[in-house]
């Protein structure tokens, strides 16, 4: 069974078209359950009926054209009542609903199930046998099974279909649609999608009329050319060193281009209005869906072949390509990639980029830290996302949240508009601002500090008023690097960001790799990284690098003795003893040297649970705490931070997180030490007003974020920021509570600071 589900989701996943795919689900499913219908009923919410959208067995004149209401029929029972429906005799059910026009009528067994997708209902499927019988227990679970497994099949195409929708009259709705990724760099960004694939990604391809299509024919035959060359030449060199078996791999690549069969299929393809490289593509994944189908090992490790052929053959027809002229972008550029990397920045000019949106790849990707430093909103691991279809498209990405919508209805541009003018205003009034306090109505002092990672970053916060820097992430500079960077080298980058802050204080974290965050020269493969070798555990274990790393910041600071040291990823504190005997070490190493510098504060990172309960024992060993509320939030609730599949139960305002904060500020001021949070939580505006209240003694955020977050704090009273915290730090609910936040927020006047509140 899993066999033919392997296959059928395989074939599926290689149909760009719903109402394809749904049809090789019809027939695949007809065939491998050996009944006499089976048929695909999608749910449409916006008229609240099931459309018979697929179906191998009933009148194929009924599709799209039959419907039922939600409350009607037995397809209406399996959706309300969402769980498979088995009976023997469907005619005889008080539910059932003839419909003539499908010619139904002599079929009596009924199993029906529906199709969910992250607990969405999509539709019912449906299969039908002529003879009164009850569909096995088996049969019963392939079905569940395999609509398991195409919901998520049904709902990428389905969100496809939407995207390439286009309204047939001006007054039809607009298909809007949202994919979910992970936040990469803050800020929103209203665009035109541009869509920009790798030197030769032949499944990044996308459709294209052409202008001519003699030219393309033209293209493509020189393309094929070079590659039978090509692999001629490849061949050629290997000889003699490949066994004759191996050798005769070469031939039947050749044979492949020669046998017109690819060929052929190109070139019809290509004479019914595609460009060389979309015809390509489509024939290429056609074969390779084939391939991969097959029952055959030997015959699906083809498929590989066929990909490499066709990849070999479109790097031909791109290097025929003239290069695109920067001239070519819009003026308002989305940026969408299968995988953005630093170069393809490059291609855009900064003015006329608005947003990046990468399907692979997380925040902590080059790319990502990049379009942090500048000020690029950015999304990233979008896996859902069909990022083919995304030229031309209208789109919004929201950078903090992580969210890309497609063809936004007017409503939803106008909020998002409304975001982005404001925080274009706030960066015109960056002037005005910047020499103001971070103070409330009612005199309240909130430090603002800002946390860095690249000299960009760094110049930009300078720009934004930031008072300090409450996190350095030094693995930054290590991730730009092919090998560790020396002493010296880590000396002079330190130096730096201590210089460019002085008189004001710089807090530099040690070396926090592992989880999410590699260095290609130091690769740690682990099944559960983020439960593993990482941050001060890596460190611990390899005091050459710990050593040169502190010395070189505290050679840095002589002079300007601005520097701090933060641990990240403690969850005992013996590995705080331990750190900060290499910390006392490496300091008498400096001044053995002949540096005169001062010992600097050093400070503890609240990123584990476990730190939560033992606060005042870490609180009495060091200078300063800091929340890093990105990974507490993950390790309270459990939920990875990178992943869009459990991103809506990643909630930073969760009662447990914010009771944890609440205690951490309690126990770290009942030792006397000061505390502060530099999580992502500290720049949105609504954390921040909360986090001042429970009475944290600074807030570190993203350059982006600090405008936003000084102005709200400028608009409120202390007073008012510690009613709202009562009112919403007895409730059960992280959804409620952001939602009151909002709520009160936008009473108060700052609906425009703090953004919409998207949940559809
Ligand atoms: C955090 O975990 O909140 C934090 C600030 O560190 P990072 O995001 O770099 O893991
Ligand atoms: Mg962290």
């Amino acid at each position: 069974m899993l066999d033919i589900l392997r296959r059928i989701v395989q074939e599926v996943s290689s149909v760009t078209e719903l109402s394809e795919a749904l049809k090789v689900v019809v027939a695949r499913i007809r065939e491998a359950m050996h009944t006499e219908v089976c048929s695909v009923y999608l749910y449409d919410p916006d008229t609240k009926r099931y459309v018979l959208m697929a179906t191998e067995g009933l009148k194929q004149d009924a599709v799209g054209k039959v419907g039922l209401s939600s409350s009607e029929g037995l397809v209406g029972l399996v959706g309300s009542r969402e769980e498979p429906l088995n009976i023997d005799n469907a005619p005889e059910h008080p539910r059932f609903q003839f419909l003539p026009e499908t010619g139904e009528d002599p079929f009596l067994s009924f199993l029906g199930v529906p199709i969910i997708h992250h607990k969405r209902l999509l539709g019912v499927m449906v299969v039908q046998q002529r003879d009164s019988r009850q569909f096995d227990s088996g049969e019963e679970a392939f079905l569940v099974t395999m609509s398991a497994q195409l919901a998520g099949v049904i709902a990428h195409a389905e969100a496809t279909g939407n995207i390439l929708h286009i309204p047939k009259t001006p007054s039809e709705p607009k298909k809007s649609t949202r994919f979910t990724g992970a936040p990469g760099a803050p800020g929103v960004g209203l665009g035109v999608g541009v869509v920009i694939s790798p030197a030769a990604d032949l499944s990044g391809v996308l459709d294209k009329e052409p202008e001519s299509i003699d030219a393309e024919l033209a293209r493509f035959e020189q393309a094929l050319d070079g590659a039978r060359d090509e692999i001629r030449m490849l061949g050629g060199k290997l000889k003699g060193k490949l066994r004759p078996e191996e050798m005769a791999l070469f031939d039947v690549y050749l044979n492949m281009l020669d046998d017109n069969a690819l060929g052929a299929e190109v070139k019809a393809a290509i004479n019914k209005g595609n460009w060389a490289q979309g015809a390509l593509r489509a024939v290429v994944m056609e074969y390779v869906g084939h391939f991969q189908m097959m029952e055959d090992v030997y015959l699906r490790e083809r498929a590989t072949d066929i990909l490499d052929l066709g990849t070999r053959i479109l790097a031909h027809l791109q290097g025929n390509e003239v290069e695109n002229d920067t001239d070519d972008y819009p003026e308002n550029t989305i940026l969408v990639s299968e995988e953005l990397t630093p170069a393809m920045l490059g291609e855009v000019p900064t003015s006329k980029l608005r947003a990046l949106v990468s399907v692979k790849g997380s925040s902590n990707s080059h790319v990502a830290i990049l379009a942090r430093a500048m000020g690029i909103p950015t999304v990233m691991g979008a896996v859902d996302l069909p990022y083919a279809q995304l030229e031309g498209k209208t789109l919004i990405v929201d950078g903090y949240r992580g969210l890309l919508f497609s063809n936004p209805n007017d409503e939803l541009s106008e909020q998002y508009q409304a975001i982005y003018e404001e925080e274009q205003a706030l960066a015109e009034d960056l002037e005005g601002l910047l020499h103001l306090p971070a103070q409330t109505l009612d005199g309240h002092r909130m430090p603002l500090w800002v946390n860095t990672g690249l000299i960009t970053d760094a110049l930009r916060s300078l720009d934004r008023g930031a008072e300090g820097v409450g996190l350095y992430r030094t693995e930054v500079p290590f991730m730009m690097k092919d090998r560790f960077p020396s002493e010296s080298e880590q000396q002079e980058i330190y130096r730096e960001q201590l210089e460019m802050f002085s008189p004001n204080p710089v807090t530099m974290r040690t070396l926090d790799i592992g989880g999410d965050k590699s260095l290609t020269y130091f690769p740690i493969n682990e099944a559960n990284p983020f439960l593993g070798w990482r941050g001060i555990r890596v460190t611990l274990d390899h005091p050459e690098i710990f050593l040169v790393q502190v010395r070189a910041m505290m050679k840095a600071s002589e002079g300007l003795n601005n520097l701090r040291i933060m641990l990240p990823m403690i969850s005992n504190v013996s590995e705080v003893d331990a750190a900060l005997h290499l910390i006392y070490r490496a300091h008498v190493e400096t001044l053995e040297e002949g540096f005169k510098v001062e010992m600097p504060e050093v400070g503890v990172m609240i990123e584990v649970p476990a730190a939560v309960y033992q606060i005042r024992d870490l609180a009495q060993r060091v200078d300063f705490l800091s929340v890093g509320s990105n990974d507490l939030t993950q390790y309270l609730l459990a939920v990875d931070r990178n992943n869009p599949r459990v991103a809506d139960l990643y909630q930073a305002f969760h009662p447990a997180v914010l009771q944890a904060l609440q205690h951490i500020v309690k126990e770290a001021h009942a030792e006397g030490k000061s505390v502060s949070v530099c999580g992502e939580l500290a720049g949105n505006p609504m954390g921040a007003v909360l986090l001042m209240a429970m009475g944290y003694d600074c807030l570190s955020m993203n350059a982006t974020n600090l405008p936003k977050v000084k102005s709200i704090i400028r608009g409120i009273s202390r007073e008012w920021a510690d009613n709202l915290l009562s009112e919403v730090i007895g409730m059960e609910s992280g959804d409620v509570i952001a939602s009151t936040m909002q709520l009160m927020l936008e009473k108060a006047g700052f609906g425009r600071i703090i953004g919409p509140n998207v949940t559809g």
